[in-house]
């Protein structure tokens, strides 16, 4: 599992601190409280990994992760980039323009992002800012794959039923560029999945 590797690389509140715009990265994106933090550490079969995210403080900055070369090896240029959970907008307002100019300007223009991933609770998908995330990354031609964690509160067919909802919904609304899948964090469900997915935009 190549997603060992990862750890935490930097934290970037404005523009200037981004690494340079050359490698291949994955953002992931989601409510508050969805599960992002659990999806990530479980992608990455660590425990600790996101938790850097939610320092207090920390939530208006995007979290950059990258991996670990092989010994002797050259540094890696694929990065996991951890966008601050939104439903939170417990900001200033002249900072929250600050911010969200900043993240647009980053999902807009950033060379290097090959995929999103949107983490949404499989009891509560598709809310606006979802949409909003997905629509963005549909319009630039990104590819996006949702994740429907927390599957392990739901039964099997539940589960089928809110996976079929949710991919006749986006497929709709966003067309092909957008796949999802059923997830767990805490049950391990769909961790491979997710890692195929993610693998292949960062070519990994
Ligand atoms: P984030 O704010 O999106 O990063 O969400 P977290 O990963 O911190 O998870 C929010 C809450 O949901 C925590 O209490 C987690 O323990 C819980 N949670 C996250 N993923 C799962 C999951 O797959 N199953 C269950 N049952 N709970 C989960």
């Amino acid at each position: 599992n190549p997603f060992a590797r990862a750890r935490y690389m930097l934290a970037a509140h404005t523009p200037r601190q981004l690494p340079p715009d050359g490698g291949f990265e994955v953002a992931f994106a989601g409510r508050s409280n969805a599960g992002k933090s659990t999806a990530l550490n479980a992608i990455c079969q660590q425990n600790a990994l996101a938790r850097v995210s939610k320092t207090p403080g920390r939530t208006q900055q995007l979290v950059f992760f990258d991996f670990e070369p092989s010994s002797g090896g050259p540094p890696s240029d694929r990065f996991l980039v951890d966008l601050p959970g939104y439903g939170y907008a417990k900001v200033p307002k002249d900072l929250q323009a600050h911010w969200q100019a900043f993240i647009d300007g980053y999902f807009r223009t950033r060379e290097a992002l090959k995929g999103l991933v949107v983490v949404m609770d499989i009891r509560h998908p598709l809310k606006d800012y979802d949409r909003q995330m997905l629509g963005y990354a549909v319009q630039r031609g990104l590819p996006a794959h949702a994740i429907l964690t927390k599957a392990d509160k739901l039964g099997r067919g539940a589960q089928g039923n809110a996976l079929l909802a949710v991919r006749k919904a986006m497929k709709a609304e966003f067309g092909d560029a957008v796949s999802v899948q059923v997830f767990s964090g805490e049950s391990k469900i769909g961790v491979d999945e997710a890692r195929a997915v993610i693998g292949r935009w960062l070519e990994l």
